[in-house]
């Protein structure tokens, strides 16, 4: 039986937003992210976290850079008890890089190529689940995806023209994860 996950964006979601973060030293979790993740790892939902890395593309970092950023995060997250499930990343460009990177891809957000190959690979209940982020692509990825979606305000100043049960807005991560819970 599919399951319901939630996605969640990183940068300006799960941790302070930063100008292309390429080392993991550079990564700082935003409060009450940790506890947010724990109770959603409790209530049984999957935790994906979904995130435009154009800075491949652009040669800011490389694939392994960015795998250890992902395993710093998890060292984070785990100090709290917390843990993702799984990482999707899109580490292309429409128009700047080399061959391999430089492509119109389906998976950079507002596109819901990630979510849906997440769905398919971890045999998510898109219906069922949830997309959070900071930006406006992150939630029109959710909604093209068939999730609901929350837009937090601790990252980019991006804001909804208009909410709806299910697309609304919320201050943070731990806010974003009490309205989740709430509304199942
Ligand atoms: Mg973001
Ligand atoms: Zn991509």
């Amino acid at each position: 039986m599919s399951r319901p996950a939630v996605f969640l964006d990183r940068d300006g979601t799960l941790n302070a937003e930063v100008d292309f973060l390429t080392r993991p030293e550079e990564l700082v979790l935003l409060p009450g992210a940790a506890a947010a993740v724990r109770r959603l790892n409790e209530a049984a939902r999957v935790v994906v976290v979904i995130t435009n890395q154009s800075g491949v593309a652009r040669g800011k970092l490389d694939e392994a850079q960015l795998g250890r950023i992902h395993a710093r995060l998890d060292e984070l997250l785990a100090a709290a008890g917390a843990r993702v499930d799984a990482y999707y990343y899109c580490p292309h460009h429409p128009t700047v890089g080399p061959d391999a990177y430089r492509k119109d891809c389906d998976c950079r957000k507002p596109l819901p190529g990630m979510l849906v190959r997440a769905a398919r690979e971890h045999d998510l209940d898109l219906g069922a689940s949830w997309t959070v982020g900071d930006s406006l692509r992150d939630v029109e990825a959710g909604l093209a995806a068939g999730t609901r979606a929350v837009l937090v305000a601790t990252g980019k100043p991006d804001r909804l023209a208009r909410e709806s049960a299910a697309c609304f807005a919320a201050a943070d991560l731990g806010a974003a994860v009490d309205a989740i819970l709430a509304r199942g």
